[in-house]
């Protein structure tokens, strides 16, 4: 399954790359209008698999322990909430007046491409996709509400956490009252890595 979904993530960055490259970065905006769609359905889906950032702040994730300069704490400014709006805001304002008034071609994606990898290597993942992503605004809003979703059967749950330590977002959570954990759809970016951790099969997706 983790290779199968690699493969994936690496086509799609693969997909990125080759579409900013010639130039056609509205190809890729348009796909991700239609994964807002999807996302009613099926959840997060393209933050998981499409997302070219997500896909290279694993690395850059890796690589942070491995140097030991990741820190546990997230920036006081960045968790009031409205931050990643704000972003946004003027992503989408900077991208319609660059194309339809100026007619420039600005790499608006691929500096948040690297903005990710460069708050990775310092912070926790959660602390780009949660609070700075100003494309994870719209899918966290939508996720939230999506029809298939990731859940825990909470009989087969032993709390062992070992799903909460694994999710990239901290979207699972184990419940101090009842050691059951707990899945927060809008955070869960669908990517297994919880069903994989879980020694009980506990975690599945669907209705
Ligand atoms: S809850 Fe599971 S599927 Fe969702 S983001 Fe966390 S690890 Fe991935
Ligand atoms: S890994 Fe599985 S058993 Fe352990 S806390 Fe998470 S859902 Fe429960």
């Amino acid at each position: 399954m983790k290779v199968f979904v690699t493969i994936i993530r690496l086509l799609f960055l693969a997909l990125f790359l080759f579409l900013i490259v010639t130039g056609k970065m509205f190809l890729w905006l348009a796909l991700y209008g239609v994964s807002l769609i999807f996302a009613i359905f099926f959840g997060r889906v393209y933050c998981g698999y499409a997302c070219p950032m997500n896909t290279l702040m694993i690395p850059a994730q890796w690589l942070s322990k491995k140097l030991k300069i990741q820190s546990n704490n997230t920036p006081n400014w960045l968790t009031k909430g409205a931050v990643s709006w704000v972003f946004f805001i003027i992503t989408i304002a900077l991208i319609i007046i660059s194309q339809g008034v100026l007619h420039l071609s600005l790499p608006i994606l691929p500096i948040w491409l690297v903005v990710s990898v460069f708050v990775t290597l310092r912070y926790k993942p959660e602390v780009f996709h949660n609070f700075i992503c100003p494309f994870g605004t719209l899918q966290r809003t939508i996720g939230r509400f999506a029809i298939l979703k990731r859940k825990v059967a909470i009989s087969s749950c032993i709390g062992c956490k070992l799903c909460e330590k694994a999710c990239p977002t901290s979207a699972i959570v184990v419940s101090l009252d009842n050691c059951k954990a707990f899945i927060n759809n809008a955070l869960c970016l669908q990517c297994t890595t919880c069903s994989q951790a879980c020694p009980k099969n506990a975690i599945h997706y669907g209705k």
